[in-house]
């Protein structure tokens, strides 16, 4: 018997990269966003520069957020980001290093969820400004389960260094 088809759900994605052209990795990542399958592709935020987080001495990070809705299960969401980190080359060498592309899942409706492979909300989302601002540019009024509005998180939050493009 096949599975019941899943309702769409709002799904909000973080994108960085610091390596081999960051805004073109990123536009081109939001290309390759409004292409996924079972995802329709509602906006993406303004580009973002901002200072690196983690090891010291990195290229400065160009960060944006895509919201989408979608019908994919949050795993295959995460498989089809993973996909394309691997198609723009990313490499793990150490944590937070550079990176051509990350693709993080921010949110899944008010979806709450931790396992091995995937903790949702994403646990950066709260503290970072380099998420909180294209989100707040996005969907200020967005509810971030267990921390609040993002209007209000993005206002609290350090954005010292960060510049709009
Ligand atoms: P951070 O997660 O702190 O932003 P990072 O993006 O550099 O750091 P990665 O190396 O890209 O970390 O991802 C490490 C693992 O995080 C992935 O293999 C994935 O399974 C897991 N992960 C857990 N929750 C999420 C999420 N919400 N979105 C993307 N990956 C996640
Ligand atoms: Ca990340
Ligand atoms: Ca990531």
């Amino acid at each position: 018997m096949r599975a019941a088809p899943r309702a769409p759900v709002r799904a909000f994605i973080g994108i960085g990269a610091n390596l081999d052209d960051p805004v073109a990795q990123v536009t081109t990542a939001l290309d390759e966003l409004a292409h996924l399958p079972a995802t329709r592709f509602v906006a993406a935020s303004p580009l973002y520069r901002t200072p690196p987080m983690g090891p010291p001495g990195q290229p400065a990070y160009v960060n944006a957020v895509a919201e989408v809705v979608t019908t994919l299960a949050p795993h295959a969401l995460l498989d089809e980001l993973q996909r394309l980190e691997q198609a723009h080359r990313r490499v793990r060498a150490e944590r937070w290093g550079p990176r051509t592309l990350d693709l993080d899942l921010l949110l899944y409706g008010d979806l709450t969820l931790v396992d091995e492979r995937l903790s949702i909300p994403h646990p950066g989302i709260a503290c970072r400004a380099f998420v909180l601002l294209p989100l707040a540019a996005l969907a200020p009024e967005i509810h971030v389960p267990g921390h609040g509005c993002v209007r209000e998180l993005a206002a609290a939050v350090d954005s010292a260094g960060i510049s709009r493009l």
